[in-house]
């Protein structure tokens, strides 16, 4: 059964007496536990496309269901409750707050949920231990690297138990073994049954997923499953 599933999805962006018409009919369907890239140039659609899965951002036309459940236009109270329960995001330029440390990073989403300072903490902590990185808790985002600060971040998406996780080039700021460790954390993440919908424009990144979608000019061209794919590191 489908966590995701669009249908001829139409957004424009609108600036004054002009339109930008960026999805042209998107149809899509994600199976729970998929891990899925999508790949197109830059300017193809893929951070829109990213954005409405994500309920950032509304679509014009067509329909998005998340869960099973319609998503429409919605208050952004609404919505930030859908993405709390369902949704975990992870960024190219890991998006951490500066001035608190890894701990505090992780347990951010519990503080949304009103769960207690001491409770989040402990929570956070057993989330950074999973990702190796118990000892560094009590450090900056500033004093981790780049492969530490994407852990951190896989780690604040974990933490309120998402059904998908959407990453928005992951490995673009790293290294290639760098981002190789990052794909094998998100791999074993999706051994536990999470879906991960990556946008990259790397061919080995996209090589490691279960299927591989091309969007082109606002329209999916191409999507094709990866016989070679495991999630088993
Ligand atoms: P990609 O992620 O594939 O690079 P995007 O979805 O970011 O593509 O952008 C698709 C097109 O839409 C681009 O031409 C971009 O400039 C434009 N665009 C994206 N966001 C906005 C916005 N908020 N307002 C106006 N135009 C936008
Ligand atoms: P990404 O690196 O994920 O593709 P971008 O840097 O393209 O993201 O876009 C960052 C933000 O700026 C997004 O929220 C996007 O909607 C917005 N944006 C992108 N292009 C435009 C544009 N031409 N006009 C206005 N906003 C834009």
């Amino acid at each position: 059964n489908s966590i995701i599933r669009v249908e001829t999805l139409h957004k424009s962006y609108v600036n004054g007496s002009n339109a930008l018409h960026v999805l042209k009919g998107v149809d899509l369907d994600i199976r729970q536990g998929e891990m899925v890239s999508i790949m197109g140039s830059s300017g193809s659609g893929k951070s829109t496309l990213l954005n409405i899965i994500g309920i950032l951002d509304n679509y014009d036309a067509g329909a998005y269901y998340l869960d099973g459940i319609k998503i429409e236009k919605m208050s952004e109270t609404r919505a930030a409750r859908f993405r709390n329960k369902y949704i975990g995001f992870v960024f190219q330029s890991f998006n951490l707050i500066s001035f608190k440390n890894a701990m505090e990073n992780v347990a951010l989403p519990l503080y949304y949920q009103k769960v207690s300072r001491k409770k989040r903490n402990m929570i956070a902590l057993e989330y950074l231990e999973k990702l190796g990185l118990r000892e560094w808790a009590h450090h900056l985002p500033s004093e981790l690297s780049g492969g530490q600060k994407q852990r951190v971040a896989i780690a604040r998406s974990l933490i309120s138990k998402p059904k998908v996780i959407l990453a928005d080039e992951p490995t673009g700021a790293l290294d290639s073994v760098t981002s190789e460790e990052v794909m094998e954390i998100l791999k074993e993440v999706n051994a536990t049954g999470i879906s991960i919908i990556i946008v990259t424009h790397e061919n080995e990144i996209a090589a490691q997923t279960q299927r591989i979608i091309r969007l082109r000019d606002g329209i999916i061209e191409s999507n094709e499953v990866n016989h070679n794919f495991s999630n088993e590191v």
